[in-house]
């Protein structure tokens, strides 16, 4: 079992700081898989990285704070969505004098990845100017390709979501996790290559753990075409074509409640093994450690 206590000892682990869609959605009915907005936490060998700014950035900004050093990480963003950025204000660090922080995300036409992310923090949708930020800040263009640094290696894929927007897989010594919040696998409203499902499933070959949007059940996906985001039934065929060792169904619609989300899990893990599907999978939960299968129990 991974906890605060023993996380470190763990070679690679991750964190979902927020497993919500769209808007931070909290109360009684979403306490357990939580109510903030996406933000992940991947640890290798006890350094702290960011993907993506939503408001479960908060909550991680204060614990960073804990730790009591002066913070210096890359954060990696797979788009502008509100639900994606909308923490970034309210994460301490940003405050202190001494953090560097390096923001990275897919650039949007000729729109640069700084003018993007500082465009939330106007006097007209915030009232703290960008000026008093007192961390060091830089920003980067990460459109499709890989990238290296702080020990791990990343490739990015262009998905399907509106705008451009990206996914992640997150390799670290023998681990791979791939990060994919927003994404409508069966979507047909996407300029991309006829491959792209192929090259989907070579992307998350593998991995140990997949985080992938889950936001809709087929039901509910008829009458959502095009607004970005797949069903738990598609994330889990994705994950099997892929290989995946485990599958945390993501971005949580604001509306359901913890109680529906594990009805629908319950059901779809029934009927996969009822066809004899391999794959782990849960709901990701809002505050838990994940670790892939090899290092130890699972949470
Ligand atoms: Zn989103
Ligand atoms: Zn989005």
């Amino acid at each position: 079992m991974v906890s605060d206590e023993n996380v470190d000892d763990f070679p690679v682990s991750l964190r979902c700081w927020g497993t919500r869609g769209s808007i931070p959605s909290p109360g009684p009915a979403t306490a357990r898989y939580g109510g903030n907005t996406t933000c992940l936490e991947v640890r290798v060998e006890g350094r702290r990285l960011i993907f993506d700014a939503g408001s479960g950035i908060r909550p991680l900004g204060h614990d960073l704070m804990r730790d009591g050093a002066v913070l210096d990480t890359p954060i990696f963003l797979t788009h502008f969505h509100w639900d994606h950025i909308q923490g970034f204000p309210f994460f301490v660090p940003l405050y202190v004098p001494g953090t560097e922080l390096r923001i990275l995300g897919p650039k949007q036409k000729n729109i640069d990845v700084r003018s993007l992310f500082a465009g939330q923090m106007g006097p007209i949708y915030f009232p703290v100017p960008f000026s008093a930020v007192a961390a060091n800040l830089s920003f980067d263009h990460l459109n499709e390709g890989t990238w290296e640094g702080h020990g791990i290696t990343l490739q990015t894929i262009r998905v399907k979501h509106p705008s451009y927007v990206i996914g992640y897989r997150i390799e670290a010594g023998d681990t791979a996790i791939c990060f994919i919040p927003d994404n409508e696998i069966d979507g047909d409203s996407y300029e991309v290559e006829p491959d792209w499902r192929d090259r989907l499933v070579e992307f998350v070959g593998d991995a140990d753990i997949l985080i992938h949007d889950s936001m809709y059940t087929e039901r509910e996906y008829p009458h959502r075409p095009g607004w970005g985001h797949s069903t738990f039934e598609q994330s889990l065929r994705l994950a099997e074509d892929g290989g995946v060792d485990r599958l945390l169904f993501f971005h949580h619609d604001p509306e359901r409640s913890d109680d529906e989300l594990d009805e629908i899990v319950n059901r779809v893990r029934d009927d996969a093994a009822g066809r004899g599907c391999s794959v782990e999978m849960e709901a990701a939960r809002e505050g838990v450690h994940y670790a892939p299968a090899e290092q130890g129990e699972l949470t």
